[in-house]
């Protein structure tokens, strides 16, 4: 038989300086997370010292301004890194991509100073951040957030719970959504928040059914009062601020997708052409080479539908419907990949003496995060047929 040991994905990358940092991002993957992976997912660690490395090396702030410490990386580089991460472990690849989404905000809309005052420690300091929209009573729905920011004098006041919040409870900043005029979308706005606000807890993270190792919780805010300098962009400007932040967020998750599904997708290929049965590797039968090359069409359709994505973002066009669907496709191919990864390992896959277990609690919570897969279809159908007309 030939040697099926995995081979790296071979990358269509712009740039020497972009091969060179996938070959970093690999070395660090190989020498630092994935040996760890499987059991600090299991026992809920969370590799913060990971997150500090790849701010070391260059890696936390790369599809922004070089100017205020980012990469100055087309996003069709940075959404490959993210795979390559994810494809080790999630909670890194996702968490590198929700800090990103927590720096959207002031990169994009902040002003000259508060950008100069803060994205330097955001983008290659060393800080963690997240990144607050959803509550316990709006998710989809999230221009009904009830989060309150009440003007007080030279500060506002923000008080509330925000829901399912990604590094919640340790992260150094949040990007944070609030009401700050009437209903609906427009009387939002979005704030910074540090993470050592007097007035900001966070509860006991929520028990998740994947990514153990990445805290997800809920953030109370009790009064918490922030200086007017904190705020982003103008006053119900919030929630066009939160969108665009999701429309790159999506390609990020897309991504983390399909670094979950290759992963899948080598541990099954390296299983099939070592199991032998009716004295023959199981490989060989027609039943699983077909689920194979499924699987292998799925990933590579994946990759090719998020980079389309990214190479219109970075040619500074509209990107928003090919977000979603890139979001919606690479995600639903994970699921696939990684339920078929399981069964083309037989009982071993379901067992945790293999990863593709993992990678299928893993690839569950991709269908739901920025804009349920539902949502994606939502968006993608009111850019084919306008706006539901009720
Ligand atoms: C692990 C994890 C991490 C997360 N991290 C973050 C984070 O960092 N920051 C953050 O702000 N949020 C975060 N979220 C929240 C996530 O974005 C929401 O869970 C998601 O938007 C769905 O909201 P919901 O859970 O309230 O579900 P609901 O909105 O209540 O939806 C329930 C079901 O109804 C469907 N549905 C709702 N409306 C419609 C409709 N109009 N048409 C068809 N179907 C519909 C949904 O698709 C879903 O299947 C995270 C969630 C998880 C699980």
């Amino acid at each position: 038989m030939p040697d099926r040991a995995p081979q790296p994905v071979e990358r269509q990358l712009p740039t020497e300086e972009a091969r060179d940092l996938v070959a970093l991002v690999r070395d660090i993957v190989q020498r630092e997370i994935a040996p760890r992976a499987a059991e600090q997912e299991d026992a809920g660690y969370f590799p913060r010292e990971i997150f500090t490395l790849l701010s070391e090396s260059g890696l936390l702030g790369l599809p922004y301004d070089s100017g205020f410490g980012g990469g100055d990386q087309p996003y069709e580089v940075y959404l490959q890194v993210l795979e390559e991460l994810a494809s080790a472990r999630l909670t890194v690849g996702l968490g590198v991509s929700v800090h990103s989404l927590a720096c959207h905000a002031l990169a994009g809309y902040g002003t000259k100073e508060q950008q100069a005052e803060h994205l330097p420690a955001m983008l290659g300091g060393g800080l963690l951040g997240a990144y607050c929209l959803s509550e316990p009573s709006s998710g989809s729905d999230a221009a009904s957030l009830r989060t309150k920011a009440v003007r007080d004098g030279a500060d506002w006041v923000i008080s509330g719970t925000k829901a399912w919040i990604t590094h919640g409870g340790i992260a150094d900043f949040y990007t944070v959504l609030a009401r700050t005029g009437g209903e609906g979308a427009r009387g939002i706005t979005a704030f910074l928040v540090p993470g050592d606000a007097e007035g900001l807890s966070a509860a006991v993270p929520e028990k998740k059914m994947g990514m153990k190792g990445s805290p997800t919780a809920q953030l109370h805010f009790d009064g918490v009062r922030v200086p007017d300098a904190r705020r982003i962009g103008e006053e119900g400007q919030g929630f066009a601020i939160a969108l665009s932040a999701l429309d790159s967020g999506r390609l990020g998750i897309a991504a983390c997708a399909i670094g979950v599904a290759q992963a899948a997708l080598d541990e099954a290929l390296a299983y099939a052409t070592g199991r032998e049965q009716f004295g023959r590797p199981i490989a060989d039968f027609q039943g699983l080479r077909f689920m194979l090359a499924d699987m292998a069409t799925q990933i590579e359709a994946g990759r090719a539908l998020y980079l389309a994505a990214a190479r219109l973002r970075d040619a500074g066009r509209p990107f928003s419907r090919q977000a979603a669907m890139a979001k919606l496709f690479c995600t639903d191919a994970a699921m696939k990949v990684t339920t078929d990864a399981v069964q083309v390992l037989g009982g071993y896959g379901y067992t945790a003496d293999f990863p593709v277990e993992r990678f299928m609690r893993e690839a569950k919570v991709l269908q739901i995060v920025e804009g349920t897969n539902q949502i994606q279809r939502m968006v993608i159908a009111r850019h084919l047929a306008g706006p539901e007309t009720r």
